[in-house]
């Protein structure tokens, strides 16, 4: 974990703690990017959002341990098992004087709760989440609102393409912005109007680019997207820097190599997401 980055009262916050897609890798081969799924720490201010609950919740739960905040809200983009499966294992979800408030938007305004409890419940796991010691809260939400937190803190939807629906999220705060688009497949034409609106203007968008071009060929439909899907948002929206993530697990680290000089000679401020890595919005002064 970058450590060096603490977060600031006046700026934004970005530290990823899951970048992979769909299954969790492990291995020398994956050390350096990380093998983690989705999960994602925002910080405007001193206030923790949390996007998406893969296996990369379990080590921020532990580095967050007593001096977790006492209320947390994690912001789902959908329930597919690699966005959820650290949930049970946060630890502050142990602690029975926190409260989760989960927050879904690709229900149609439902919550999460009864389709966590299918997969939250025997024979499947040994218990429900509202059986944890800590106070799960669920919140649902159709995916195109705009929530509100106070304190000056924005944070836009949209719904994306995806099986089930997915919810992209943009969070702004004192004049920064950080875009959240995972999962998506990209659509022809490329991009749409209202989904280059939405990122116009970040300092960052977290960008599902899980293929190539040519792999892609192979898995439409599988509601995924390419690098150079995220490049072409990027440049039609204006926005200079981009993080791929959402990363294919068998995506080794010196294929991700060759990707990154790929898409960084094409756009200088394009990266691939490294599990532990964290960016400050404004940086130093
Ligand atoms: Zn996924
Ligand atoms: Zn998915």
């Amino acid at each position: 974990m970058d450590g060096s980055v603490e977060p600031r009262a006046d700026a934004l916050l970005v530290r990823f703690w899951g970048v992979r897609g769909s299954i969790s890798a492990a291995g020398a081969r994956y050390e350096e990017f990380g093998g983690n799924t989705p999960c994602v720490e925002i910080r405007c201010g001193e206030k923790l959002f949390i996007v998406d609950a893969g296996t990369g919740l379990v080590a921020l739960g532990a580095i967050l341990g007593a001096a977790a905040p006492q209320e947390i809200d994690i912001l789902l983009s959908h329930l597919h098992l690699d966005h959820i499966a650290g949930l049970p294992f946060f630890k502050p979800a142990m602690m029975s004087d926190r409260r989760l408030r989960i927050h879904c938007g690709n229900l149609r305004g439902e919550t999460a709760e009864v389709a966590l409890d299918r997969l939250f419940s025997p024979p499947l796991f040994p218990i429900s989440l509202s059986q944890l010691p800590g106070q799960v809260e669920q919140v649902g939400f159709k995916a195109g609102d705009t929530l509100s937190f106070g304190d000056g803190i924005e944070v836009r939807t949209i719904p994306l393409n995806h099986p089930g629906g997915a919810t992209g999220y943009r969070f702004a705060y004192r004049g920064q912005a950080v875009c959240y688009i995972s999962d998506i497949e990209h659509s022809d034409p490329w991009p749409p109007p209202d989904l280059a609106a939405f990122v116009a203007g970040a300092n960052l968008v977290i960008y599902d680019g899980m293929f190539s071009e040519t792999e892609y060929l192979r898995c439409q439909g599988w509601g995924h997207s390419t690098w150079q899907k995220g490049i072409d948002l990027c440049e039609a929206a204006g926005v200079t820097s981009l993080a791929i993530f959402h990363l294919h697990p068998q995506h080794d680290d010196a294929y991700l190599r060759g990707v990154e000089a790929e898409i960084s000679a094409r756009m200088p401020g394009a990266f691939v997401a490294r599990e532990g890595s964290a960016f400050l919005y404004p940086g130093e002064a």
